[in-house]
Parts: structure tokens; sequence; C-alpha cells
């Protein structure tokens, strides 16, 4: 059955890529419809899948598409159209132009966090682009892979998008054929697993992953701010979010105070009371009991090496519950501050010069995204000259993703390539060069072989002039 898919994508690709901006625009129009009419089951399925309240949804899910489809819409003759380019003098005469063609028949595979924003994401800029896709959601969110496979099915023939459900081994399966790009949002070490597997094919890639991305909060910090920010990126989906802060890096001057702010705001939040925390509707559940009863253990690691909770640590497993949790003096060799947390739980370190930031995050793997609150733009330059990560955020929480003008990927081990907006639309195409030559062309022939002295000391002129 993949087989067939594929085969039938191969050639509809083809036909696809003589298709015009109109032809695109009503794919485009197609996917608005799914979102926009089915609003109230996907926020259900979400629900169904890990109590994801209806507000996260229709803020991190529903709302961040309708955008990215109606940008797409908004610009896509633009993208679609040759850009010109300069040429050199000695080539005067030709026209240049980068044409972004579609790449062909492209593999989606997506994670279970932001199951609809993840799969829908990329298809927007797939589709925008001309391809053909086959998708392979999560097996973790049945609710939604399932209700994203029925209405993607009842508007587009298979041939053009088509959704396979399974779990790993029906990525691998996928993954044997030669798709002419893969697109893969997950974890850094199924990416190795992905890479690998498009090498034989020479399949191009996107890695879109994970990794822990730091927070520095320094002492000329508006810290009310920076409080408010910090813990709607972080609790919100309970800590599943790539880019939620993954540990705290706050100046010892402000410490205690910044402790003190981000308890108060967690107890106005939440709820007081550890009871209320749990009963709380606005606090998603932890996907499954694997990764709830993983999360329990970097906790109870990190406490048998001394570290303290100064909130939450609350934890149950039949529920799926980790409470908002801020966790102080945990031993840098530690899981919580080795792996991805993944889940609603932030170390807090102190430091005292921003260099001792700069080397800790550069002696570690580059981050998705580097989060950094202060006013002193001697700091701010500091880091961003002097520490690589997928982007910097200043005074700001994940928010930065929503500009789809802005390229939204890692580097490194969070990841490569790009998403979002006409980062996304070039990422499933090729940019072709196109080449036409004018008459004056027909000079070239004067360096033609066969060579002789007069052609070797038109060479060396040519070289030593200046473009
Ligand atoms: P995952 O890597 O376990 O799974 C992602 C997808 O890959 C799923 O569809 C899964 O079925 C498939 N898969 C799993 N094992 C595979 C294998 N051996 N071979 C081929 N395919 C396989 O990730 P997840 O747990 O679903 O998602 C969480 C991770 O994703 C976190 O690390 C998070 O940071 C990352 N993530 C990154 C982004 C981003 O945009 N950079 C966004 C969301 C999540």
């Amino acid at each position: 059955m993949l087989e067939q898919i594929f085969m039938h994508q191969k050639a509809f690709a083809l036909q696809l890529r003589k298709e015009s901006l109109e032809v695109r625009l009503e794919h485009l129009d197609t996917l608005e419809q799914i979102i926009s009419q089915n609003q109230q089951a996907f926020c259900e399925a979400l629900a169904k899948d890990f109590s994801k309240p209806e507000a996260e949804s229709l803020l991190t899910e529903i709302y961040p598409l309708i955008h990215e489809i109606q940008f797409a819409k908004k610009n896509l003759k633009k993208w679609m159209k040759p850009q010109k380019t300069s040429t050199p003098l000695l080539m005067k005469g030709a026209k240049c132009a980068i044409q972004q063609e579609p790449r062909g028949v492209c593999l989606l595979i997506s994670p279970w966090n932001y199951p609809l924003l993840l799969t829908f994401g990329p298809l927007i800029s797939a589709v925008a682009a001309g391809n053909t896709v086959v998708i392979k959601p999560s097996e973790f969110t049945s609710h939604v892979s399932s209700l994203m496979a029925k209405l993607l099915k009842e508007k587009f023939k298979d041939e053009h998008i088509a959704v396979v459900l399974g779990g790993h081994e029906t990525s691998t399966e996928l993954l044997k054929f030669p798709f002419d790009h893969i697109f893969f949002t997950g974890s850094t070490h199924v990416g190795r697993i992905v890479m690998a597997a498009a090498a034989k094919n020479l399949s191009s890639v996107t890695l879109e992953l994970g990794g822990k991305s730091p927070t520095i909060v320094d002492n000329t910090a508006d810290l009310e701010l920076a409080a408010d920010k910090i813990l709607w990126g972080k609790f919100i989906n309970a800590g599943q979010t790539c880019v939620a802060p993954d540990y705290l890096f706050v100046q010892n001057t402000v410490h205690h105070r910044f402790i003190k702010i981000l308890k108060a705001k967690l107890d106005a939040t939440y709820g007081k009371s550890a009871e209320e925390r749990k009963s709380s509707k606005d606090f998603a559940r932890i996907i499954n009991t694997h990764h709830t009863k993983r999360l329990k253990g970097l906790l109870e690691e990190a406490l048998a090496h001394n570290a303290g909770f100064i909130y939450g640590g609350e934890v149950d497993v039949a529920d799926r519950y980790v409470a908002p949790t801020l966790i102080e003096n945990v031993d840098v060799h530690m899981g919580l501050m080795k792996e991805e947390i993944f889940g609603p739980i932030l170390p807090i370190q102190t430091f005292k010069d921003m260099s001792e930031v700069v080397h800790f995050i550069n002696e570690r793997p580059k981050p998705l995204t580097l989060y950094m609150y202060s006013h002193s733009d001697m700091h701010i330059e500091q880091i961003a000259k002097e520490t690589s990560s997928g982007a910097l955020s200043i005074n700001d929480s994940v928010i930065y993703m929503a500009n789809p003008y802005l390229p939204f990927g890692g580097v490194g081990e969070s990841g490569m390539g790009a998403s979002h907006g006409y980062h996304g639309f070039k990422e499933f195409s090729h940019g072709k060069a196109i080449f036409k030559q004018s008459w004056t062309g027909k000079f070239l022939k004067m360096v033609y072989p066969p060579y002789n002295q007069k052609k070797i000391d038109l060479l060396k002129s040519a070289i030593r002039f200046k473009v």
C-alpha cells in the first residue's frame, strides 16, 4: 500500500508542477476550510489526547495555522515569481533568475506535542510550493491524528496528500522510499535516524528538533514582566513545547526577589494549594505514562543529589500529572540539566557574570532558542555575538515564532532548515538557477580550445579584471 501511494504521488507530482498559482491557491483554501470549519472538533480531539485546555488549542494550534495559510495565500504570487538576479560584467546581456520549483514528493513526519500545528504548518508550505505529501503523524495523539486523516481524505486524493497512520515502524518503512524531501519534526535522537535514512536516497531534509532552550534573567531585567513571560512559555502545554524555556540562569543579585515573584504568579495562575493546582482546568496533562514516569525519575534523581523544590514537585502517574515545578541546586550532571526536560519543571541556576553563562551555553549543544530578559545593551550584544542558537528572543517568550517573516528552525543538534512563511515555502522548493544567454555569449568562443598564447593572455587579463 505504501508503495502504491508513493508511485501515485510520483506521477501526480509531475502533473502538479505544471499547475498555476490559482490551483495552488484553491488547495490552500481547502486546507483553510478544513481548519476553520473543524475548530471545535480539533479542540475536542486535543482535549481527549492530553487534556489540552481549549484556550491553548485555539491560541497555539488553530490561530497560527489560519494565520500561516492567509499569509501564504497573500504572498504566493510573489514567492512563485522568478526572482531576477544581477549579471557580472563579463556576462552582460544574459538574463538570470532564480525560479522556486516544487521539490516533488515529500514526506512529513510530525510529533505529538502540537500535533495539529506541526502537521498542518509544514503541510501548508509544502502545498503552497506545489508538492505532493505523505504525512506520518504521531501515534501518541490518536484522536487528532485520525481526525486529520479523515478530514484530509475527504478533500484530497491520496495521490496529492495521503495520511499514513502508525508508529515508528511505519516511519521506518516510509523512510525507505526515495522522497524528494523529508520534513521531520521531533527529537534529536530520531532526527539522526531520519537523516541517516535520507542519506541512502540523497533526499534533502529539514530537521526541526528539540534540545534545551536556556533562559537568562539579568539584574537589569523587568522582573515582573520576565516572570509572566517565562511562566507562560514554560507551562503552556504542561511544558511539552520544543521552544519552552528549559532552565533559568538568574543573576545572583536579583535571584531571591525573582523567585518570590515567580511563586506569587504561579499561585495566582494555577492555585495556591497543591490540590487547587492539580484540579486547574488551565493546565494540560503529560502525553502518556511513559513520559510522566520519565519526568518523575528526573525529579527523584535531582533530589537524591541535593536539589530542592522551590515550588510544586507533586507527580501523579495514574493521572499523568506533573505539577508546575521550580527546582534549585540541580547538579549539572543530572538528567534535568543534561536532557531536554519537555515537562513542567523549571530548574533555576544563578550566575554572577555573563561570561559564566556564555561559557556554559557554548559547552553544550546549540539551543533551538535562547531567551534573554535584560535591558543591558552590553549583555544583549555579548549573548548575541558570543553564542549560537536557532533563535535569540529578547524580553519575550515563545511569541517570536508567530512572526512569519522570521525563519523558525534550529542549528546543529537543534536542527537544520527552517519553516514559516517564505522560509517554509523555500524549504519545500528547489531554487533553480535560470541562465538565458544573449548574443554576447558568442564571444566566449574566444577562450575555447585549441588554446594558444593569445587566449592565455586574454584569460590572464580577464582574471585581473575587477567584478
Ligand atoms: P519523536 O522523535 O519521538 O517522534 C516524532 C515522530 O517520529 C513521530 O511521528 C514518531 O512516530 C516518529 N518516530 C519515532 N521513532 C522513530 C524512528 N525510530 N524512526 C522513524 N520515525 C520515528 O518526538 P516526539 O516525542 O513525538 O516529540 C517530542 C520531540 O520533538 C521533542 O524533542 C521536541 O523538542 C521535538 N520538537 C521539535 C519541534 C521543532 O519545531 N523544533 C517542535 C515540536 C517538537
